[in-house]
């Protein structure tokens, strides 16, 4: 393919993009295709002779979006906002256009520096302390990795090797080997996945600790813990504590968590994945309380930044210590500005040695959108959970299951869990909107998120529409069923409850 045919090819796509995100309320969330139908659909080589790019291009809409689950879609409800924006899509594609790959300073002085320019403008625009900036006096900063997960396994990895070192040094007569068989670490459990991953990882046993009946983390009972392993001879390394929980948005006592932690020096690092863009807003300040205590922090822009995936910012306190843990050089990979203050070798600060230039994304979607137009997005999303908690609420079949959150609604039908799992699957079936189920103390209940780039008022409504409408048609088939077979009696209490609050409103 030549410049020219490139200039064709990149403004149809261009244009594809454009027409799809714009009427994207055309397609149902959720594709109707059985697994293995794309298998089927394509050769099983590639084929020997380039083909044309118009061929290929009608083949994206021919086989591919088919078989796309639409996550840009207002009427997606599901897990927490993968967020995009046209100009983080511009961004992504110059990315691809230099095509570098910047580990070092030399190997591209923009990348790096664009991500020490933008980092510190997020770090300001979020509030957080000035000693996660690069351009604070100390040794902190901030870092683009790709994801969460490989965020908190930075923080893992590095708190336990800043512990090997710090605890041999004070028991010299421990071998390395008997020090890293005693590591222990510590989470609640209400965390992602993704922290108990990273400490099969780091090959460290995280204690998922129970959480309060309000589902939040606090320090009593994380020194409880650290207690007793202390008293058995294992060494206590990191917690990581979450603002803003998968399962219901709740939120750790970080002024606690961080009380503890200090008294054991144990690392505190903090999974504010989804929340953490909650801290640009003034109404939301107390999430930002005993974030000055913390080692270490991390908040996925592609969820709540209008940037795309991957982009997950991290902030470290003292970013020595993750050099230092990580720091593994080769004579090929040395430069002569190395070690310059202001100028770090990001390849130190993550797991790959290469690295994308995701700066250059986040750098043109902030520019392009101000932080008053992001400010507005993440209240926007504010807004419309709200619209539907005030639905949910109004209708005396629902209930709440905890307060709302954010962007995030976790409610259930009342009664027992069977009917929760039926409406949910009603609404799977249908396909018009995609929402999934969660558990607490052994009762299941939906989560409402709201997602999508341009979410409308409008879109809430026709959520609930769809969600309270599926609710009715499955009492009224439940009760006609029953009545069939004269079996009324029978009907579980669930059901019962339904049915009365379903025909008193008749
Ligand atoms: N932490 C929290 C609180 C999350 O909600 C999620 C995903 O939704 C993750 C971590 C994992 O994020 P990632 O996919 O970026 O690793």
């Amino acid at each position: 393919m030549d410049a020219k045919e490139f200039r064709e090819f990149g403004k149809a796509a261009i244009d594809f993009v454009a027409d799809y995100l714009e009427n994207i309320r055309d397609n149902e969330v959720l594709p109707s295709v059985e697994p293995g139908y794309l298998l089927d659909l394509l050769p099983n080589q590639m084929p020997e002779q380039g083909e044309s790019w118009k061929t290929v291009l009608s083949d994206i809409d021919r086989v591919i979006k088919p078989g796309i689950t639409h996550w840009q879609s207002p009427q997606m409800h599901a897990y927490y906002p993968t967020s995009t924006s046209y100009p983080s899509i511009v961004g992504e594609m110059l990315a691809s256009g230099f095509g570098i790959i910047g580990f070092s300073w030399i190997c591209s002085p923009a990348c790096t520096e664009l991500e020490v320019v933008v980092m510190d403008w997020l770090a300001k625009f979020l509030k957080l302390p000035e000693h996660f900036l690069h351009a604070s006096e100390g040794p902190g900063g901030g870092v683009i990795q790709g994801s969460a997960s490989e965020a908190v396994l930075v923080a893992v990895l590095a708190a336990r090797e800043q512990a090997v070192v710090s605890y041999r040094e004070s028991h010299p007569e421990l071998s390395e080997s008997e020090v890293r068989g005693r590591l222990v670490a510590y989470s609640s459990d209400q965390s992602n996945s993704c922290i108990e991953k990273a400490g099969v990882l780091a090959a460290m046993p995280i204690r998922l600790l129970p959480a309060g009946e309000d589902l939040v983390l606090r320090g009593e009972t994380l020194k409880k813990a650290i207690e007793e392993d202390v008293a058995s001879g294992r060494i206590p390394v990191i917690c990581i504590a979450t603002l803003g929980t998968t399962g219901t948005c709740a939120y750790d006592d970080i002024e606690t968590l961080s009380t503890v932690c200090e008294e054991f020096k144990v690392w505190l690092h903090v999974d504010a994945a989804y929340a953490g863009g909650a801290f640009a807003l003034e109404e939301c300040s107390d999430l930002r309380k005993g974030l000055d205590r913390v080692d270490s922090l991390n908040f996925n822009l592609h969820k709540f930044m209008l940037v795309n995936f991957d982009c997950s910012a991290m902030w470290l306190r003292d970013a020595n210590k993750v050099v230092d843990s990580f720091n593994v050089d080769r004579i090929y990979l040395k430069h002569k500005h190395e070690g310059q203050s202001q100028i770090p070798d990001f390849r130190h600060w993550q797991i790959p040695l290469g690295r994308r230039f995701r700066a250059l994304k986040v750098w043109i979607t902030f520019r392009t959108l101000g932080a008053e137009g992001l400010r507005n997005h993440v209240r926007k999303h504010i807004e419309l959970a709200k619209q539907f908690e005030e639905l949910v609420t109004k209708d005396s079949r629902f209930e709440l299951v905890a307060p709302r959150a954010l962007g995030l609604v976790c409610f259930r039908p009342k009664g027992d869990n069977e009917i929760t799992a039926q409406l949910l699957h009603r609404l799977m079936e249908r396909k018009k909107i995609y929402m999934v189920k969660a558990e607490h103390a052994g009762r299941q209940f939906l989560r409402f998120v709201v997602c999508g780039m341009d979410s409308k008022p409008s879109d809430i409504e026709f959520a609930w529409t769809e969600i309270e409408s599926q609710l009715t048609a499955l009492l009224t088939e439940q009760s006609l069923a029953a009545r069939k077979t004269g079996n009324v009696a029978d009907l579980t209490q669930h059901f019962k409850i339904h049915l009365n609050d379903h025909e008193k409103s008749q």
